[in-house]
């Protein structure tokens, strides 16, 4: 698949309202998914917490990532068939009872907001999601911005920006993908600064 094949569902061709009603529950993976970490990511929120050097993203990598099982389809240029790989991403290790991330706070309030991985930019704009109404309903049950984006409130996204939304999201995955490719799916040598451990703690 390439990111000119990603096409947003027939329902979103007109837009969609959508606003954060900040309940957090996206900050807790909706109590069973993952928040997705990407180098850039790791970099922007390492320097937001005035993070240095190698033996800072040890420490940061060693308190607020764990090691997640993610897949990808890809086809190499020219092939007739592709196929989907597993490997391992990084993602936050979470917190508390409630399992939520490190942060944040009490209120609800991201506390990085600024600096927030892509993938919490992004939401509710997942290739997944923009690609699938079937989805958009489901999340809707965890999601009360979404509730309410079905009743067609909040602010207004056009059709270009959730379809920028959802290429960026491809290709920051093909990005990551090709990467750990090309290092034989050795993730300490995408991510140097990875303590060994976290791989056992893989479920
Ligand atoms: S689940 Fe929806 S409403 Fe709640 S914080 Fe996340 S985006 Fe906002
Ligand atoms: S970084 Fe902020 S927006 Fe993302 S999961 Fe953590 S608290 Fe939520």
């Amino acid at each position: 698949m390439t990111s000119e094949e990603i096409k947003i569902s027939k329902s979103l061709e007109n837009g969609i309202e959508f606003s954060c009603q900040m309940c957090g529950d996206c900050c807790r993976g909706f109590n069973e998914g993952e928040v997705y970490l990407y180098k850039d990511d790791i970099l922007r929120l390492a320097k937001f917490l005035n993070i240095e050097g190698e033996e800072g993203l040890k420490k940061f990598a060693e308190k607020y990532v764990k090691v997640i099982n993610d897949s990808f389809f890809w086809k190499e240029p020219g092939a007739t068939r592709g196929k989907t790989y597993k490997f391992k991403t990084l993602g936050f290790a979470f917190t508390g009872g409630d399992e939520h991330c490190h942060f944040l706070d009490e209120k609800n309030r991201c506390t990085v907001h600024n600096a927030r991985p892509f993938q919490c930019r992004c939401f509710p704009f997942w290739k997944m999601m923009v690609t699938s109404r079937k989805k958009v309903i489901e999340y809707s049950k965890k999601c009360p911005g979404l509730q309410a984006s079905l009743k067609g409130k909040g602010r207004y996204y056009d059709p270009q920006e959730i379809q920028k939304w959802a290429n960026a999201e491809y290709e920051m995955e093909k990005k990551y993908f090709l990467k750990i490719k090309g290092k034989n799916f050795d993730i300490l040598k995408v991510y140097p600064f990875l303590p060994k451990k976290k791989l056992k703690e893989v479920k």
